[in-house]
């Protein structure tokens, strides 16, 4: 049963609720109060940066069903900032209130098994790969399959649950070491880049896409993300565009899809995988595009119109993880890095997601840099690099 679309758009005034309360959430939550929406936050954490900031704070598990019930409750739409809530949780909101997007595609997006399905579906290539959920498929693996990377089908993200196998017995022991949990065995491929591109799609079907974003990654983790036209030869991100437009389309979405690719070193354009809600890559939008991938999220969630976002500024982002506040990469001494500087550069906009304490490895917040120019853009941010201790690009 889902709520009726009648109801919609829904104008400003109207209160906008997110499950999960991390910095995904928080940007949603500032995209909509700056369009003069509520807005309402779910999360267990009482400290968590949606939360902090959102006009209705719900603490609550995201299976809770009084917590759910209060989150409808307050809210005239829901919508997620991660895929890994339980697919059950986005059915019991869909009969209250409009949700975006649909349990059924986030149920795709959060198993790597589901997904590959899709891309062969849609006609994308993606990796070559097997699905290894008993022992009778561990043995059937085909050797062309390796070296190949084994991936659990579900909850992985930032290169987490991820083992890199080069034989049969080390794929064997891969598959022990994560627990004999259903998985998705991938070739290896020669990437010569990654890339990806977020899609916005209205329940009309009206679909409208940022440029192609060009990605780097460390450790499993985005980096820098670079965009402007130069990035990437122009039928290849026609090419990217077009694929991530028939993925959405296929699965009916209505949300922003983040669509991420490999390019291998012969140029083949190689689908990886979906995000259902925006991307860490799309973080340059806030400062490059007219409309930031958090704005098509409200926009795509009220029923309001879709408009062709255009990038007015070539831009490069970077990641800015917890290890920063520590002093020269070791000990445990913390202090907060030289946002001043960082600042004194044209283009410079910093982006913190009022997280309570540093870790290593954690997305404390980034850096976009825009300029004019490709050339301009690129040496801001190596300049940026620098002064932060990030390693050049
Ligand atoms: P996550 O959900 O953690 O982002 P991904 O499937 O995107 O997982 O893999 C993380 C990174 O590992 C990719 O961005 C890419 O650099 C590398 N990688 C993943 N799959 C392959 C593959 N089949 N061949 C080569 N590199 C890969
Ligand atoms: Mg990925």
């Amino acid at each position: 049963m889902t709520a009726p679309a009648a109801a919609l758009p829904l104008l400003p005034g109207a209160t906008l609720g997110v499950l999960g309360g991390g910095q995904l959430g928080r940007m949603f939550a500032h995209a909509a109060q700056a369009m003069g929406y509520f807005t309402a936050v779910l999360d267990p954490d009482p400290h968590s940066p949606a939360g902090r900031i959102s006009h209705h704070y719900i603490q609550s598990g995201y299976d809770n069903a009084a917590g759910l019930a209060e989150l409808a409750r307050v809210s005239d739409a829901i919508t997620t900032e991660f895929e890994n809530v339980p697919a059950a949780t986005l059915a019991t909101l869909a009969a209250l209130r409009p949700v975006a997007p649909a349990a059924s595609a986030v149920a795709i997006a959060q198993d790597r098994a589901q997904e590959k399905a899709h891309f062969v579906r849609c006609g994308v290539a993606c990796a070559p790969y097997a699905v290894i959920e008993t022992a009778a498929q561990l043995a059937a693996v085909p050797a062309e399959l390796l070296p190949g990377i084994l991936k659990t089908a579900r909850m992985g993200y930032d290169g987490k649950g991820q083992v890199r196998v080069n034989s049969a017995a080390e794929l064997a022991a891969g598959w022990d070491s994560v627990g004999h949990v259903p998985c998705v065995l991938e070739k290896m491929l020669p990437l010569a880049l990654e890339c990806s591109v977020i899609v916005a799609r209205g329940r009309d079907g009206h679909i409208v896409h940022l440029p192609v974003q060009r990605n780097l990654h460390h450790d499993g983790i985005l980096a820098v993300t670079e965009v402007y036209t130069s990035n990437l030869p122009v039928a290849l991100a026609q090419q990217a565009v077009l694929a991530a437009k028939s993925i959405a389309h296929e699965l009916n979405y209505v949300g922003v899809l983040c669509v991420e690719f490999f390019v291998l070193q012969d140029g083949t354009l190689v689908v990886n995988e979906i995000a259902p809600r925006p991307h860490n890559s799309g973080h340059y939008s806030h400062n490059a595009c007219d409309i930031s991938q958090f704005e098509l999220q409200v926009r795509t969630l009220t029923g309001l119109p879709l408009v062709q976002p255009r990038q007015h500024s070539a831009a490069v982002m970077l990641n800015l993880l917890g290890d920063l506040w520590f002093a020269h990469g070791d000990g445990d001494s913390v202090q907060t890095p030289p946002w001043d500087a960082v600042l004194a550069l044209p283009g410079a906009h910093l982006h913190l997601y009022g997280k309570q304490e540093a870790k290593r490895g954690r997305k404390m917040g980034h850096l976009n840099l825009t300029a004019a120019t490709p050339e301009a853009a690129r040496a801001t941010a190596l300049q940026a690099a620098q002064l932060l201790g990030l390693p050049a690009f």
